[in-house]
């Protein structure tokens, strides 16, 4: 809903600039197309931009344990049963640490959630993102990776070894070792090299993903970002 009130309003104030009068005349021209087009483009970026600052300000209530936990009640219930419009869609892992909900200290109807250990890629996932840009009109899509992940160490360990992971995890080497390709020659702690290039490496491709995705971002009208969950402290960080 917040980004339709918004729209709204830039289409007002977009009259009010133009003038009764000269709106007919302006109608016909590039200007005003172009100028429709960058107003609205900043206001999806507000959008995105305040949807970050929400989930940021709800980590930080999370670390410091100053939990509000709003919107868990049976009026919020009620409320939902009527639609869901989430301002975030987060794509996690399953580890039971990170439950995208409390560590940012949102409540029911936030966010739109996607998780599979090892918080990569896959179609399901993917058409469930697009669903809730194209149809939900989420303005913010963070890929949320995590220190110490299993399946990433799974595969790092495995590419170390040369062994290959059991039939029933191999799923999360085929999709893990091309994204974590670039981090093989970085110094320093193999595994949360991994994990940044992990979460790097699905930001980009959610970004450019066709058909939905990338022309939403190309419009300016979602934002997607990677973001690093710090098990030790609670702490999150954008680092894509
Ligand atoms: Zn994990």
């Amino acid at each position: 809903m917040e980004i339709y009130k918004v729209r709204e309003i830039s289409r007002r104030n977009l009259l009010i600039l133009l003038g009764a009068g000269t709106l007919s005349a302006s109608l016909g021209s590039g200007l005003f197309s172009s100028e429709m087009v960058s107003a609205k483009e900043s206001v999806a970026s507000t959008a995105s931009d305040k949807a970050l600052k929400r989930l940021l300000e709800g980590n930080k209530r999370y670390v410091a344990g100053k939990l509000l936990n709003s919107e868990r009640n049976p009026s919020r219930i009620h409320d939902l049963a009527k639609g869901q419009q989430p301002f975030a869609v987060v794509l996690a892992c399953s580890d039971s640490r990170v439950p995208p909900e409390i560590v940012f200290d949102q409540g029911l109807g936030d966010l739109f959630t996607v998780r599979v250990a090892g918080n990569f890629l896959e179609p399901g996932g993917l058409a469930s993102i697009d669903y809730a840009v194209e149809h939900l009109k989420s303005p913010l899509v963070l890929v949320l990776g995590h220190r110490r992940c299993g399946a990433v160490t799974a595969v790092v360990e495995s590419i170390q070894t040369g062994k290959a992971l059991p039939d029933d995890i191999s799923k999360f080497s085929e999709a893990i070792a091309p994204a974590i390709e670039s981090a093989k020659k970085q110094l320093g702690d193999a595994v949360d090299n991994a994990v940044r290039a992990n979460i790097k490496y699905v930001t980009n491709e959610l970004k450019t993903s066709q058909p939905v995705l990338a022309e939403f971002v190309k419009k300016g009208q979602v934002k997607v970002l990677g973001a690093y969950y710090n098990l030790d402290t609670g702490d999150v960080q954008v680092i894509a």
